[in-house]
């Protein structure tokens, strides 16, 4: 299939911008995506002519609100190709989704002496709410090594799983180095240890579809804002009856059945998850900004994949440049150090010429330890980004070579 990129660049105004003259190139779409035309109109439409209140109101824009929020709520669940949207919790992103498993699923599952199984390229949203976790339950974080080319070692993962392990929490793909781990081979060890899994899909969901029944996992979670879609919007999956099981994280409107001071009822998952207003417009948002980017698939994903040969090939051959993060399966991420630079003045050498790219550890401290680095300089690539920036991307690093070397 066919991929007109500049046809698909025209959908996103802000791609439009010019820094000193020249083009912006946007290369740092893992930490957010910019969005596209189809997600600014619906929701300046649903704000402009459909918003009110949810779930409470007995009149037609209320009712007319909340169907659209909950259709929402079955477009997301069509795109993890979820059994039903029941299993479909709204929370602000995924660090409040894998805040909300540690908390709830944590305080009813781990005990003193459980372990939970991370991966040492985990983003810092699924270490630090497990540490939390196992510090109130008095369990302890088992931490899989990883390989040279920065996979996940399949071999260390298998032993390090036991009778101990209550839940394996893993990333689909890194944000710092871009390797797509073997998530449903990992979730099958996982399963048949006796362990829960959560998978963090906020890398994946951006770059190739999601099928939560193909992966066989209990979680899910990924954020509204890199998949083209708003802010403060994002989404926990999980199985319905164990979302069922657990407590309430947070208490308030909405998730009660009855509330009196002596007992107050809650209602069943995802409600049961969704304390308060929830941000009904960004509901809308995502739902829109998945509409968008699966009409996109599979050409974008191909796409993209042109995109991180040619800068792997173009930036491989930079002297004194190294690529860190080198799994033969890669999303359209490039990180990389370079001798004598900083990651710091890499990237602001590079804004000077209208390439913008995220330098530092990436929220990945522990991964940055490991690598014996402070960190890197990392080039994200989206759908709507050229084989011209990749070159543009070349050709500032080899200015910033020229800069720093000697
Ligand atoms: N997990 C991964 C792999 C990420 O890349 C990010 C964001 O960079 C997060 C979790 C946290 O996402 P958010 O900040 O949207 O909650």
């Amino acid at each position: 299939m066919d991929f007109d990129v500049a046809r698909v660049r025209a959908d996103f105004p802000l791609l439009a911008r010019r820094e000193g003259g020249r083009p912006l190139a946007y290369l740092d779409s893992a930490a957010s995506a910019q969005k596209p035309l189809a997600v600014l109109d619906a929701v300046r439409g649903f704000d402009a002519a459909r918003y009110a209140n949810i779930h409470r109101g007995v009149y037609r824009l209320s009712e007319e609100a909340t169907a659209a929020f909950e259709e929402a709520r079955a477009e997301v669940a069509r795109f993890l190709r979820a059994p039903a949207p029941r299993g479909v919790v709204f929370v602000r992103g995924a660090t409040e989704a894998i805040n909300l498993v540690a908390a709830s699923w944590g305080s009813a599952n781990l005990r003193a002496g459980d372990e939970i199984l991370l991966t040492r390229l985990e983003h810092h949203a699924n270490i630090v709410p497990w540490q939390l976790a196992a510090e109130r339950a008095g369990a302890r974080i088992v931490v899989c090594p990883l390989t040279a080319r920065g996979e996940v070692d399949l071999a260390a993962f298998a032993r390090l799983l036991g009778p101990r392990t209550r839940m394996a929490a893993f990333a689909h793909v890194s944000n710092a180095l871009g390797t797509v781990n073997p998530a449903a081979e990992m979730t099958r060890l996982a399963k048949a240890a006796g362990a829960a899994v959560l998978i963090d899909a906020c890398q994946s969901a951006s770059h190739f579809d999601i099928d939560v029944a193909a992966l066989g996992c209990d979680f899910l979670c990924f954020s509204g804002h890199k998949v083209c879609g708003p802010t403060g919007i994002g989404v926990l999956w999980g199985r319905p009856g164990l979302l069922d099981a657990m407590p309430p994280y947070q208490g308030g409107g909405d998730m009660i059945e009855r509330v009196a001071f002596e007992r107050t009822t809650f209602r069943a998952a995802p409600e049961r998850f969704e304390a308060g207003t929830p941000n009904i417009t960004g509901a809308i948002g995502l739902a829109a900004a998945l509409r968008y980017v699966s009409a996109l698939r599979p050409g974008a994903h191909a796409h993209e994949q042109r995109l991180l040969a040619l800068a792997t090939e173009r930036l491989s051959a930079i002297p004194g440049l190294r690529i860190v993060g080198t799994a033969p399966e890669k999303v359209a991420v490039v990180s990389f150090v370079m001798e004598g630079a900083h990651p710091h003045d890499i990237g602001t050498l590079l804004d000077a010429d209208a390439v913008a790219i995220r330098v530092g550890h990436h929220c990945c401290m522990p991964l940055m330890e490991s690598l014996g680095i402070p960190g890197t300089a990392r080039a994200s690539f989206a759908f709507y980004n050229t084989e011209e920036e990749v070159v543009r991307l070349e050709q500032a690093l080899i200015r910033v070579r020229r800069m720093t070397a000697g």
